[in-house]
This record gives C-alpha cells, sequence and structure tokens, in this order.
C-alpha cells in the first residue's frame, strides 16, 4: 500500500485548490447555506459545476477526447477530497457521472460517445437511473417494466421507484424487459429515455412523483411509463444484453475508494466535538469513549481506502475488497449518527435555543439509507462470505 501522493499529484491538488480559493464563494461553504437556497439551489450547483468543467476540473480521470483532464486515480481521489474539504457544492449529475459517461466510453457506439459524455459533463442533460421496480430491488433481475418492439421503436409501460434525481432529470438510463421468454437473467436490455420535453415539462406518457423522505427531502421519486416511445437506436449495448451492462455499469462505483467519504465523515466528527463542548458534554466519560472509537473507525475507513485506491492504480481487480468498502463507509458513518444523537440529546430532534445541529440531523437521517442503496448490508455481507470465506451461496 503506498501511502503517499507523488509530485504531479501533489501539483494537481495545489492548481485546484487555487482554483476552488478563486471560484467557490465563501458563504457558500457555510454550515445551511445550500439548505437555505432551497430549490434554487440546484440551479446555482449546476452551473458553477458546469464553469469547473469549462475550467478543466472535472472528468479527472477520464481520457482528454471524451472532455477529461485525463489524469489518475490518484488525482481523482485528491479533487473528490478537495472538494469534500472545501465544502464545494455536491454534483448534479451523480448518476451519469460514475454510471452512465464510464460504460459509454466502453460499450457505446460513436454517436453515443459523442452525444452523451460531453453534455453531460457540462450538465446540459441530467440524468437518472432507472433500474429498480416496487418488486426487483437487491433482486433485480426480476423487473418486470416492458419495453416491445414496434416498428423502429419501443413501447414502455410499467413503473420504476426510487429513482434519484427524478424530479431534475431530464433523461433515464434504465432497465427493460425486452422478452419474456428467456432466463431472467436474459431478456432485458437498457434504453435510454427522455423524460421531460424542452420546456421542463413531462415527455408524453411519462409521469414522475416525488417520494418523500424523513428527512423532509424529496431527493428521489417514482416515475410511471404509458405507451412511451423510445427510438431503437437508444439501446447501450445489445439488445437483451442488459444484465451486462448493468454489471459493468455498477463496476464502476464499485471501483471507487473511500476517501472522499472520510474527509466528509471526518468533519462530521470534528462538529460532532464541538457540539459536545458547545453542550458541555465533552467531559463525559462514556461519551468521550464514543467518540475516540468513532475516530478509530474512521482512521481505519482511510486506510483500506488508501489500500484501494493502491490497487485500482496498479489495475488490479478488486473483487469482494469493494464490498467490504461499502460495509466500512456506510456502518462507519451511521456510527457517527449515533454518536451525534447520544451527544446532541432531544436536541438531534429538534434546533432551538440557538443550537443549530440540522446539518448534523439531515447528515444522521441521510446515513440511514446508506446501508441500503447501491446494494444493501445483507447483499454485501453475502458477497464477502461467498468470495471471502468460500461459504456457499
Ligand atoms: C436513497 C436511495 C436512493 C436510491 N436511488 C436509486 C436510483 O437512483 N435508481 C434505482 O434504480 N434505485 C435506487 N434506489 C433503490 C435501491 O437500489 C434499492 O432500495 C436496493 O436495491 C434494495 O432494494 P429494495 O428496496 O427493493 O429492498 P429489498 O431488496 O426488498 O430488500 C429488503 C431487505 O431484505 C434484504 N435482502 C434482500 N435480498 C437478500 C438476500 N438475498 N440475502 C439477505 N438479505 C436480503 C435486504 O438487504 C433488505 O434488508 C435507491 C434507494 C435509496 C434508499
Amino acid at each position: 500500500m503506498d501511502l503517499s501522493f507523488n509530485e504531479a499529484d501533489e501539483q494537481f491538488r495545489a492548481e485546484f485548490r487555487e482554483w476552488l480559493a478563486a471560484n467557490l464563494p465563501m458563504e457558500w461553504r457555510e454550515r445551511g447555506f445550500w439548505r437555505r437556497q432551497g430549490e434554487a439551489g440546484f440551479e446555482m450547483r449546476r452551473q458553477w459545476e458546469a464553469d469547473k468543467a469549462k475550467a478543466g476540473f472535472a472528468g479527472i480521470q477520464w481520457p482528454k477526447e471524451y472532455g477529461g483532464r485525463g489524469g489518475t486515480p490518484a488525482q481523482r481521489a485528491i479533487y473528490d477530497e478537495e472538494m469534500v474539504r472545501h465544502r464545494a457544492p455536491l454534483t448534479v449529475n451523480s448518476l451519469g457521472l460514475t454510471f452512465l459517461a464510464p460504460t459509454v466510453m466502453v460499450i457505446g457506439t460513436d454517436e453515443q460517445k459523442r452525444d452523451i459524455i460531453k453534455p453531460l459533463l457540462h450538465n446540459e442533460v441530467i440524468w437518472c437511473q432507472g433500474f429498480s421496480e416496487p418488486n426487483a430491488g437487491s433482486d433485480l433481475a426480476s423487473l418486470q417494466c416492458r419495453a416491445e418492439l414496434d416498428g423502429d421503436e419501443y413501447v414502455i409501460n410499467g413503473q420504476k421507484i426510487w429513482t434519484s434525481n427524478a424530479m431534475h432529470a431530464s433523461k433515464m438510463f434504465g432497465l427493460f424487459r425486452t422478452s419474456t421468454e428467456d432466463k431472467k437473467h436474459r431478456g432485458i436490455t437498457m434504453l435510454l429515455v427522455d423524460l421531460r420535453n424542452p420546456d421542463g415539462s413531462f415527455a408524453p406518457g411519462v409521469d414522475i412523483r416525488p417520494l418523500k423522505q424523513m428527512s423532509g427531502a424529496s431527493d428521489f421519486g417514482e416515475v410511471f411509463f404509458t405507451d412511451v416511445r423510445v427510438p431503437r437506436s437508444n439501446i447501450i449495448g445489445k439488445e437483451g444484453g442488459g444484465w451486462d451492462v448493468a454489471m459493468l455499469l455498477l463496476s464502476f462505483e464499485r471501483g471507487a475508494s473511500a476517501l472522499p467519504q472520510y474527509a466528509a465523515f471526518r468533519r462530521e466528527v470534528d462538529d460532532i466535538v464541538e457540539l459536545a463542548k458547545t453542550v458541555g458534554r465533552d467531559s463525559d466519560a462514556l461519551l468521550r469513549q464514543k467518540i475516540a472509537s468513532s475516530v478509530v473507525e474512521l482512521e481505519c475507513l482511510r486506510y483500506h481506502s488508501l489500500s484501494v485506491l493502491t490497487q485500482v492504480e496498479q489495475g488490479k481487480e478488486l473483487g469482494a475488497s469493494s464490498s467490504m468498502t461499502k460495509l466500512q463507509w456506510s456502518e462507519t458513518h451511521q456510527d457517527i449518527g449515533e454518536l451525534f444523537t447520544d451527544v446532541a440529546g432531544l436536541a438531534h430532534q429538534v434546533s432551538g435555543d440557538g443550537l443549530d445541529v440540522t446539518d448534523l440531523q439531515q447528515s444522521f437521517l441521510w446515513s440511514r439509507s446508506e446501508t441500503i442503496w447501491g446494494g444493501s448490508s445483507q447483499i454485501q455481507r453475502n458477497i464477502v462470505s461467498e468470495l471471502v470465506l468460500g461459504l456457499p451461496r
């Protein structure tokens, strides 16, 4: 495991820090700033991110021919870390960036590479991912949303659920059942679907309804299709080969290290320590033990992430270690959330009396979902038990 970054990487870090210092307004870094912006914040973030892409600080690891920077996995990790450290706004196009663009780079047609990657990087098109359905989550291959061929078009009928960013996306990359005659992993095709007209209204046959989370936000929604027509050329990969495309696509998320999560969670623990001092609980022996445990967990996460990054840099297959990464960061974050509730006491449920804990509260509530999406903890443990321990399926 290599614990250091080389000279070129540190040079990149310095350049990016300089750009952030000049282009990220100080008030944007304040706690609660984005919460106060409400819906308007989305457009601000979209524009800022597009400007950042124009300045060359996007698609860090992507080849230059696709509008990327042509950097290394280590530079990508540095970029993520600096974004968190500077409290830069989260991307508005994470599903497109994490999943769709890398997939198109590998198996897309020349037209798809041209039409999808650069507009995505510059936020001209916002994408969402339509995989899950009411009866197909962990068991994704049970999906039922149909796409039937009619001449040169598919006609889609059915429903997707838990679709992150559905309220803002203009397009979806989704999995649809194009045949029922084959095994359930076959007969699935990945299609690109227009969800909105240029004026922002829903495309014909599309209906999108927000789903409210316990935090009060609606980061995801349900998408309904009634006779939605999609050109046959909108296939990614092969007809009926959607399962293989989905596995390739998901491997891009699994190949990531958890250094950005480490940086974000470390900041949260620092905020919790500040909170303990504010509420006069910093000398509580039990709480001090819990805070120390969280710091130990976090440092383990950092070293595991550096080890993953070294493997990626060396072009090694990650295998089950990506499941361990997911388990480690999501469960560490939930433990930090519990720590927050212990330190804040009843105040973790309401902010008042000059004590604003809303950011920590929101993060605690969000952390509950992190052991579900991207493969639940139970599914990750199944993978580890089979691939690492050799236990039967
Ligand atoms: C915040 C959030 C954002 C999301 N965004 C998207 C998105 O953008 N696009 C999208 O397509 N989906 C999205 N999802 C959906 C997500 O992928 C699913 O919730 C996830 O795959 C789990 O599926 P499920 O909810 O149907 O639960 P189920 O699969 O029904 O699981 C229920 C419980 O059973 C356990 N379980 C299931 N199978 C097994 C097994 N074989 N062994 C042991 N335990 C098992 C699970 O671990 C879980 O605890 C999102 C979910 C969340 C929470």
